[in-house]
């Protein structure tokens, strides 16, 4: 309903993947990692926001793969039925988180490493998840197609937020693919050139 981008990160040699931000939509994730031969074997969630969560528990229970979230966010996890509540739909099954997200930590899926960058702002516990093989970031709600995420729902701060982007995510190459958590995809140097938030 709030159509978050999940991402599917996977290694054809190993055939693992990394599940991002399974929302909600649970049997067309498996069935597209059944398409492609691969087997989760980490769901992480960019931060707490229901419409990227909502599906953690299912797809653990389906998988079982361990759940990654920068603790900060805990707080907003914990509050997932007032989350629901905005939107005046059930609360969704939740799920312990099993491994905490730091910045700088390192997931390995098969010959490949995701980088974790924690970039505060949108909520407290957001992250970003780089891939330097292949020039490719994963952004969850921190960065739009020429916007930024919302901050004024609890948690965010205009100022980190934008922070965060510069030090943090405008020093990637300006080839790198950006893979947002809402709409289009984008590149970093088309955001250094047209967004109007920066
Ligand atoms: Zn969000």
């Amino acid at each position: 309903m709030l159509g978050c981008n999940c991402s599917i990160y996977g290694d054809e040699a190993s055939r693992e993947a990394i599940v991002i931000d399974p929302g909600d939509d649970i049997p067309e994730i498996l069935a597209r990692l059944e398409r492609r031969g691969l087997k989760a074997s980490a769901i992480v969630i960019t931060h707490a926001h229901i419409d990227h969560i909502g599906g953690a528990a299912r797809l653990k229970a389906a998988t079982g793969a361990p759940v990654y979230m920068n603790l900060n966010d805990a707080p907003l996890y914990e509050h997932l039925d007032v989350q629901a509540g905005w939107l005046g739909i059930a609360p969704p099954e939740r799920t312990e988180i099993d491994q905490p997200l730091k910045d700088g930590d390192l997931l390995r899926v098969g010959a490949c490493d995701l980088h974790v960058i924690h970039t505060p702002g949108h909520t407290q516990g957001s992250c970003c998840l780089y891939a330097a093989g292949e020039k490719l970031l994963f952004a969850g709600d921190t960065l739009f197609l020429e916007s930024i995420g919302r901050t004024d729902l609890p948690g965010g701060d205009p100022r980190q937020i934008l922070r965060s982007i510069h030090q943090k995510l405008l020093i990637l190459p300006g080839d790198t693919r950006v893979i947002c958590g809402h709409g289009s995809e984008t590149t970093i140097e088309h955001e250094k050139r047209h967004n109007p938030f920066l």
